[in-house]
């Protein structure tokens, strides 16, 4: 068995290798809990997709996100944090004020113990499904508008969705771009109805229902979609900077499940203004349990909280 010592019960082992992870680690290892942090099938986690990360206090240039999450590794392993290239696979929490938890992983059900978890799996955007779509992320097509909408001042960019994310992000990209094309595959909004007021009344915003971005135009950036509309059966050609999916996200928290408290769209449920999930010595940070701010510096305090919220936990028993 890889790391199994009798007797050998870690402080904190922490679940994902993006900036709530690495966060975590880097206060965990300074407060001498020894973590050791698994990176997943994602080392470095979303912001490894971004070219351009301009809103991270600290990097007035800008930096790409593969530099950035480089640098968080560095830090992490600077302070010692032990990091293993491993996805865990299955979970046993344990209820006990004390208990010890273990995490499996790899295909021979390796396993660590621990008394103190830091869950750190962040979240998955939903993607269209198109061709093209996945080699243009960052090269116009994008998840995020709060991150990514700057790059499309006064230019023309089109939203998928009718939630309200989707809302959300018509509404801020239309301060900022030439005009909005908001894609709305069924005939109606979901979104809140304040939401679809504040849409309705932007000048710079174009709403067509029924339509479903067919194909995606641009081989080394995004140059414009075809857009297929249902209601007369056309297709047409509309050229775009950028395309902001918001579809909706997943968290990745299949393995949790039955283990600790969800809620109704998979994020793990936290105690208010703090990390402290249901289990006791187990912790939640970065998008895996903040549906509304998703971005990297919230995943990073969230990270810092973690460790805190831990070694309170330890030095308690
Ligand atoms: C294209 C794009 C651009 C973005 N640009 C910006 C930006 O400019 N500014 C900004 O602030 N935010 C940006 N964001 C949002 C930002 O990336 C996220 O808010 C942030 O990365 C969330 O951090 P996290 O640590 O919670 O999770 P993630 O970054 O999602 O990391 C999750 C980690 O968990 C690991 N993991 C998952 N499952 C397991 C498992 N079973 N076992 C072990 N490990 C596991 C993964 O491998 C990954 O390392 C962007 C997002 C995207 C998609």
């Amino acid at each position: 068995m890889f790391f199994l010592k009798e007797n050998c019960i870690h402080n904190c082992i922490i679940i994902g290798s993006g900036p709530s992870g690495y966060s975590a680690a880097i206060y965990a290892a300074r407060y001498g809990l020894n973590p050791i942090l698994f990176s997943g099938p994602n080392p470095g986690g979303q912001l490894t997709y971004t070219n351009d990360i301009e809103n991270y206090l600290g990097f007035p240039e800008s930096i790409d996100g593969i530099s950035f999450m480089d640098n968080c590794k560095k830090q992490a392993l600077r302070f010692n944090t032990k990091i293993l290239n491993k996805t865990i696979n299955k979970v046993i929490l344990s209820n006990d004020i004390g208990g010890t938890h273990r995490v499996f992983f790899g295909k021979s059900q390796d396993y660590l113990d621990s008394i103190g978890i830091i869950i750190a799996t962040g979240s998955s955007s939903s993607f269209l499904g198109i061709k093209k779509e996945k080699e243009l992320v960052g090269l116009g097509i994008s998840f995020c508008a709060t991150c990514d909408g700057f790059f499309h001042k006064e230019k023309d960019v089109a939203v998928v969705g009718g939630g309200d994310s989707a809302l959300e992000e018509t509404l801020y990209l239309s301060k900022i771009c030439k005009k909005v094309y908001l894609l709305v595959r069924k005939n109606y909004l979901k979104a809140s109805k304040i939401l679809q007021k504040k849409v309705f009344e932007k000048k710079n915003v174009e709403i067509n229902f029924s339509s479903i971005v067919t194909e995606i135009i641009g081989n080394d950036f995004l140059e414009g979609i075809k857009i297929f509309e249902k209601k007369n059966k056309t297709i047409r050609t509309v050229l775009l900077s950028g395309l902001f999916v918001a579809i909706g996200h997943i968290p990745n928290t299949d393995i949790f499940k039955n283990q600790i408290n969800l809620d109704n769209k998979g994020y793990i449920i936290v105690k208010k203004g703090s990390t402290i999930t249901n289990k006791p010595g187990v912790f939640a940070a970065g998008d895996v349990m903040d549906i509304n701010y998703r971005q990297a510096i919230t995943s990073a305090s969230t990270g810092c909280m973690a460790a805190i919220d831990l070694d309170k936990y330890l030095s308690s028993l």
